[in-house]
């Protein structure tokens, strides 16, 4: 028993007592070392058998793709004729016998030549083999060192997962029925996998220091997620307060859950429109789509991450057109590609940069790798027919962005046009304000696009100049800043002016207190995560749209974000 106590910043609220898992991504990395020239038949002799093992793995894996998804077999036929590979076998030999280099060290060190001479060929298709040799060099070695294959999909039992740092790829296929809570040394509340796990309304707790070496494997923790606090072997008091306290919580969302289902207005009936946030096209993120009036952010860059291959146009076409059916009329909003930052692809080898979040990412990307951008709006077009397709464009931080891309999709309707290929000519263009050069000229703007959706998450990091990320900032990462309120204020006034919808799909959408300021500023569409959603249709239904008004005036003349927070809170309740 000691009491102790670590804080962190709620990213998800919630309450949870259970055994914590350590999750360590094994990756094997071989340091250099040598072996004695009598021990090297016996190095080549392991070499040979850890061969047999990761071929009968990836044998498995190719079977289990084989007949459902032969596009990504192929891949493994792939790394079977790599890990057999003539070239590559003999430089792990002779570094054995030359060198009397251990069997990790020649691994790598072989694996390491030819991924440098593939790294730098010409033909990009070439190029695109390295993470397959990455990927079959990792294997081996991680059957050398005896390490487990480990991930998150498949957890044995309820747990705590307790992680240096998740990725957006690892929380998104997380096996979320044995997720008791989420905590981790890294991220931000306003960091990718804390915006999933707050849709799945798991518990969350990041950017806790020292964290790992605070608890054991399978050790017993507590988590309150509404605090922000860890309790590593909590005491019994603890335990019992926050039992309680876990119940009062769930009592409380049961309670609003009620609300899921009810026409989203406020209190003298003006009717607000709740968008749905989604990563995939699933059975369980659409189950959604019987509280929503729309889908407000489709995140289509999730359909490309944690895998090796790129989807192909008639896979995303797929995808697309199963949204676009279940929501009929009702607008789909499906964004482009919105790479880069926190979210990176296994599938595509993009440079790395000091700043990414300052980088070539989103459509700066889509703009350096057309035919990738192309791609995804032909299965975009191909899939308009079969409902309301509103294509939003990320990261937009001019007009020369806008007219940029309305080039290139100009060049694919011509394509689809020559080719015979039908789509609705219809369909709605708009943008992610998300960026304040944008957001300033949104009167300019709003000229040019048919809707727009303000990603509070990416406005509120470039506007107040903090990472959202970072937990050692996080401080300043003041979503209830008054300048983010006033700027939202003014987008909103250029495209109510203008006639032309606007919503916003960052997590402020979903945050009740900031959702009845949004209200007031003028914003009629709202999207978030299904966890919110029974929350934030409860706030809007409490008063009547004057009173939000008002609420709003005076957010905008408060001077800092914790005044703005309290009074919300405070006026609120
Ligand atoms: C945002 O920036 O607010 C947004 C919705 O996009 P993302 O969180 O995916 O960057
Ligand atoms: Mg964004």
């Amino acid at each position: 028993m000691t009491g102790m106590v670590l804080k962190g910043i709620s990213a998800s609220q919630g309450v949870a007592l259970g055994t914590v898992f350590i999750y360590r991504p094994s990756f094997a990395d071989a340091a250099e070392s040598f072996i004695e020239s009598g021990a090297v038949e016996g190095e080549k002799e392991r070499y040979r058998e850890v061969c047999e093992i990761a071929a009968a793995q990836i044998r498995t894996i190719h079977a289990s793709l084989a007949h459902d998804k032969p596009e990504k077999a192929k891949i493994f036929s792939a790394h079977l004729d790599i890990l057999y590979d003539p070239a590559i076998g003999e430089a792990i030999i002779q570094g054995m016998e030359s060198e009397l280099w251990t069997g990790g060290w020649a691994i790598q060190k072989a694996y390491g030549k030819f991924i440098d001479i593939i790294e730098n060929a010409n033909d990009p298709v070439i190029r695109e083999r390295t993470v397959d040799l990455e990927d079959v060099c990792k294997r081996i070695l991680r059957i050398w060192y005896r390490l487990p294959e480990k991930n998150l999909s498949s957890l044995n039992a309820p747990v705590i997962i307790a992680a240096r740092d998740l990725l957006p790829s690892d929380a998104a296929t997380l096996d979320r029925r044995n997720a008791l809570a989420i905590i981790t040394e890294t991220g931000g509340a306003a960091s990718h996998s804390a915006i999933i796990a707050r849709s799945y309304g798991i518990p969350t707790v990041v950017g806790i220091p020292r964290l790992l070496e605070s608890l054991s494997q399978n050790g017993f923790a507590a988590v309150d997620a509404i605090a922000g606090e860890v309790f590593p072997d909590p005491d019994n008091e603890t335990l019992k307060r926050l039992t309680a306290k876990r119940t009062r919580y769930l009592r409380e969302a049961a309670e609003i859950k009620k609300f899921s289902k009810r026409k989203p207005a406020t209190a003298d009936g003006k009717r607000i429109d709740i968008g749905l946030n989604i990563r995939c096209a699933s059975d369980e993120e659409l189950a959604g789509a019987a509280c929503t009036d729309f889908v407000g952010l489709f995140r289509t860059e999730f359909l490309y991450m944690g895998r090796k291959d790129l989807p192909s146009e008639d896979e995303q076409f797929m995808a697309y057109r199963k949204v676009l059916e279940i929501y009929g009329k009702r607008p789909v909003t499906l964004r482009t590609l919105d790479i880069g930052g926190d979210k990176r692809l296994d599938c595509m080898e993009t440079p790395k940069e000091d700043n990414p979040f300052l980088g070539n990412r989103a459509l700066r990307l889509c703009f350096a790798y057309p035919a990738i951008f192309k791609t995804q709006l032909r299965a975009a077009l191909r899939a308009s027919v079969f409902g309301n397709l509103h294509l939003m464009l990320p990261m937009v931080g001019s007009i020369d962005d806008i007219r940029r891309a309305k080039s290139i999709i100009e060049e694919v309707e011509d394509d689809l046009d020559s080719g015979g290929i039908a789509y609705n000519r219809d369909f709605r263009l708009g943008i992610m304000i998300e960026i304040p050069s944008i957001a300033i000229i949104a009167d300019l703007a709003a000229a040019e696009v048919d809707f727009a959706s303000i990603g509070t998450n990416d406005l509120c990091q470039y506007l107040i100049a903090v990472d959202r990320m970072n937990p050692e900032v996080s401080g300043y990462y003041q979503s209830f800043h008054p300048a983010l309120f006033r700027l939202i204020g003014n987008v909103a006034g250029h495209f109510n002016s203008a006639g032309k919808p606007l919503c916003v799909c960052g997590e402020m959408g979903g945050d009740p207190y900031a959702a009845a300021a949004l209200v007031g500023l003028g914003l009629r569409k709202l999207s978030m995560g299904l966890s919110s959603v029974a929350q934030v249709k409860r706030m809007i239904s409490r008063l009547p749209l004057m009173a939000f008004e008002e609420i709003a005036r005076t957010v905008q003349e408060l001077p800092t974000a914790d005044e703005v927070e309290n009074f919300l809170k405070q006026i609120l309740g």
